[in-house]
């Protein structure tokens, strides 16, 4: 069996804020393997956004352990740092962060143009993403000509674009009307199935959590539940194609 993707022990993180310091991860432990998919949900406040943070490096821990891919993150110098990120995690955050001035296509081959590559190296999986994720009809659209959805939709195809083992969602949803936002939740689903892309997603929305294959509750800093409900659309693709695998796994 591959070892797991995500692995964290005793994380904890505080800030100091106005001479006062806040201890907001108090003691996480957290296993996720490749493939799955897990919603984080809990109170406004309690660390989620913080968690997801550390796991991306984009916040350092106070102490703990945090594997990704194998690799131990805590103490790694930023520019080993930053190179982690590029080549393994997509962000998705709740406000898109699209460049206005670009249209959707650029905006999804950005991380690659950043990193150096070529416009014509980027086009093509930059055209298959949108397409994915069902806007091949509006390329050329510029962010600001695009609704809510699209423009979420957009910002999940530019996550994804440099193939990264590890989507992090950060309440991807919270500005999307109900509709939009089953369909957007579907498409993580997808993601997960065709790519085998490993998502955590922290989210409001009960529906969904509730229909994730796993949730997480993290209030107050710590883990309160971990339920594991079934296999991911990946897991499940996988153990249905080839039984021998899942046996050799237990
Ligand atoms: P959640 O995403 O669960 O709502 P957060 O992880 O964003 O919670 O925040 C948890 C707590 O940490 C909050 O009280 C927040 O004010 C505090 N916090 C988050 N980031 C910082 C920071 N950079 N400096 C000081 N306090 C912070
Ligand atoms: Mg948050």
């Amino acid at each position: 069996m591959s070892e797991p993707l995500i692995v964290i022990e005793n994380l904890q993180k505080s800030f100091v804020h106005m001479g006062r310091r806040l201890d907001v991860l108090r003691g996480i432990d957290l296993v996720i393997d490749q493939g799955e998919v897990v919603a984080i949900v809990g109170p406004s406040g309690a660390g989620k956004s913080t968690l997801l943070h550390c796991i991306g490096t984009l916040d350092l821990p106070t102490s703990g352990k945090i594997k990704l891919a194998g690799e131990h993150l805590v103490g790694l110098p930023s520019a080993r740092l930053a190179a982690i990120r590029n080549r393994t995690i997509g962000f998705v955050f709740q406000f898109h962060h699209l460049l206005p001035e670009f249209n959707a296509l650029e905006n999804v081959m950005m991380p690659g143009l950043i990193q150096g590559k070529s416009r014509k190296e980027m086009e093509a999986p930059a055209t298959a993403l949108l397409n994915e994720v069902g806007l091949s009809h509006r390329v050329t659209h510029r962010p600001g000509e695009l609704s809510g959805g699209e423009q979420q939709r957009v910002a999940l195809a530019r996550a994804l674009v440099l193939s990264p083992k590890l989507l992090l969602a950060d309440e991807p949803t919270g500005n999307l009307d109900s509709s939009t936002s089953k369909a957007m939740h579907e498409l993580f689903f997808e993601i997960n199935r065709k790519h085998g892309t490993t998502i955590v997603v922290v989210t409001h929305n009960p529906s969904f959590a509730e229909s994730m294959p796993r949730m997480v509750t993290v209030t107050d800093g710590r883990i309160e539940s971990d339920v594991r409900r079934g296999q991911s659309p990946f897991e499940a693709e996988r153990a249905g194609a080839a039984p021998e695998a899942r046996a050799e796994a237990q």
